[in-house]
């Protein structure tokens, strides 16, 4: 939902394209030619993220909600759990801390995502 830092966006023509290199007000999209007019393919603040129409289609037919590293303070994801809830999804969090929405979840693991998240999939892997 977020882009991607290994692609470039055109803000001209709108081409996406795959971009590896480190990136100046020089560089120059790969589509138009058009110079200074690319950035990199992420969502900026105050900017609409990508593929809510899949995420919200996704959230409707998944078993398990987890979220895993957030603040739990930044819309529209931060609103996810509730969305989950709604729809009467189980709902769990690994978190360093409790996000600012942890009381929404109905379980929580916290600790380093090198700890929790390891033993939560070993945990599932092994059903
Ligand atoms: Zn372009």
């Amino acid at each position: 939902m977020h882009g991607s830092l290994v692609e470039s966006l055109c803000a001209t023509c709108g081409a996406v394209t795959a971009w590896r290199e480190a990136m100046a007000l020089d560089s120059k999209c790969a589509s138009c030619g058009g110079v200074g007019v690319i950035r990199p393919n992420v969502v900026w603040f105050g900017e609409m993220p990508y593929h809510m129409d899949r995420i919200e289609a996704a959230m409707t037919s998944a078993s398990l909600f987890v979220s895993i590293g957030t603040s739990g303070s930044v819309y529209p994801a931060a609103g996810y759990v509730a969305m989950a809830g709604q729809l009467g999804t189980p709902t769990m969090e690994l978190n360093l801390e409790p996000s600012d929405n942890a009381a929404l979840f109905e379980d929580g693991r916290y600790g380093p995502a090198t700890e929790v998240v390891t033993a939560w999939v070993d945990e599932v892997l092994a059903g």
